[in-house]
């Protein structure tokens, strides 16, 4: 008998979203636009308490806009988290911009500010020209430095734009994630922490910036009887019928934290004892939503076990993780890319295993996963 699939990270509705989808459908506003969509987008902004908010088609396409708005043209080099998801970094090559990588820190394994801070000097030095952007990602639900990475932001002029994909529920010091940035964004795409089947939303303090977000978004329409255009537009507005779904995930937010976080605690105290398995706790004042559950594979202090040893042996039991992500500057595509390199994006990558994380995971299968993670450790 095969064995059911455990998924990393799948949908997981909370009940409430086929009422509001049964809404939509009753008033016929299955058309791109309708009241959802704003419904959906305060509800947002007032979560992670910010002003504005405008829901998009997916993260990256709030990504793309918030470069546009800040004028990313040709020749401009955006500094850029390099342990992330290529969503993060795509949209700057869009703009034909250059994007200059940024390594991450040991603690949270997010950019290193220290490194940020030399690589704003050693780019104006050489190109006599200030970066144009900022993109800083919170990895996996872990916060940040994000306060060090605005404050230099700020004192060199540069704006930055929080990738918070990963992140929503996730707080440092207290503070939502999304709510630092002076533009944040946000991913619903299916696998994330809660979802709209595909979405995202771009969000700021600033109010034009959002409203320019919503007109780029619908074809960038001039007020006119007729459609008439003066600027280039894109078809990036989330539909009516996504937003639907977004509110009924709206109100499981919390919920769906709390089990991941629970994941994260069951995990650890099943493996965190089992010799060169490393879990990576909460700093103090961090608080990760624990969107996945990773951990790290010493190859020289576990009897010579390495990462793709457990995952090749969860994949026989039609159990699916999957390797830290690689990290943008070894990536094919971007290997003509500048980096300033610490080498601990590397070393996680090779290391680092992410484990089913799903909010919908019952005891039973995570049991079966950790039953597989120690047989094959104890070898
Ligand atoms: C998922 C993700 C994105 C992109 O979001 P999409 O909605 O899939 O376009 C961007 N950055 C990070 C870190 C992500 O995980």
């Amino acid at each position: 008998m095969s064995k059911s699939k455990i998924w990393l990270s799948s949908p997981h509705m909370g009940g409430e979203e086929i009422k509001f989808i049964q809404e939509v459908f009753d008033t016929n506003w299955v058309a791109p636009v309708g009241p959802h969509i704003n419904t959906f987008e305060t509800g947002l902004a007032n979560y992670l308490g910010m002003d504005h908010c405008a829901a998009l088609s997916s993260g990256t396409a709030a990504i793309h806009l918030a470069l546009i708005i800040l004028g990313v043209k040709q020749g401009d080099e955006i500094l850029c988290s390099s342990f992330t998801f290529a969503g993060t970094c795509n949209p700057i090559a869009y703009q034909g911009a250059t994007p200059v990588f940024i390594d991450s820190e040991m603690e949270t394994w997010n950019m290193d500010p220290e490194l940020l801070e030399e690589a704003i000097k050693d780019r104006e030095k050489k190109t006599g020209k200030k970066p144009k952007a900022i993109i800083a990602v919170h990895l996996y639900g872990m916060p940040a430095k994000i306060d060090r990475i605005m404050e230099i932001g700020h004192e060199h002029g540069i704006p930055v734009i929080e990738d918070a994909a990963e992140a929503l529920g996730s707080t440092f010091q207290g503070q939502k994630l999304g709510s630092f940035g002076d533009f944040s964004i946000l991913s619903f795409n299916g696998n994330k922490i809660i979802t709209t089947s595909g979405g995202g939303a771009l969000l700021s303090r600033n109010e034009s910036w959002i409203q320019k977000a919503r007109f780029l978004s619908t074809q960038a329409r001039d007020p006119a009887p007729h459609y008439e255009h003066s600027e280039i537009g894109y078809n990036y507005r989330l539909s009516n019928v996504c937003a639907a779904i977004g509110l009924g995930q709206m109100m499981v937010i919390d919920q769906r934290v709390q089990q991941r976080r629970a994941n994260y605690d069951f995990y650890k105290s099943e493996l965190g004892t089992l010799t060169g398995i490393k879990f990576t706790d909460d700093p103090s004042g961090y608080f990760s939503n624990r969107w996945l559950t990773t951990i790290l594979v010493d190859p020289d202090i576990s009897n010579g076990i390495y990462r793709e040893d457990i995952r090749r042996a969860l994949e026989k039991e039609n159990i699916e993780s999957r390797p830290l992500w690689k990290p943008m500057h070894m990536q094919p595509v971007f290997k003509d890319c500048i980096v300033y390199s610490t080498g601990v994006s590397a070393l996680l990558f090779k290391n680092g295993l992410c484990l089913p994380s799903g909010s919908n995971l019952g005891k039973a299968e995570l049991e079966r996963v950790t039953r597989v993670i120690k047989e094959v450790v104890n070898l």
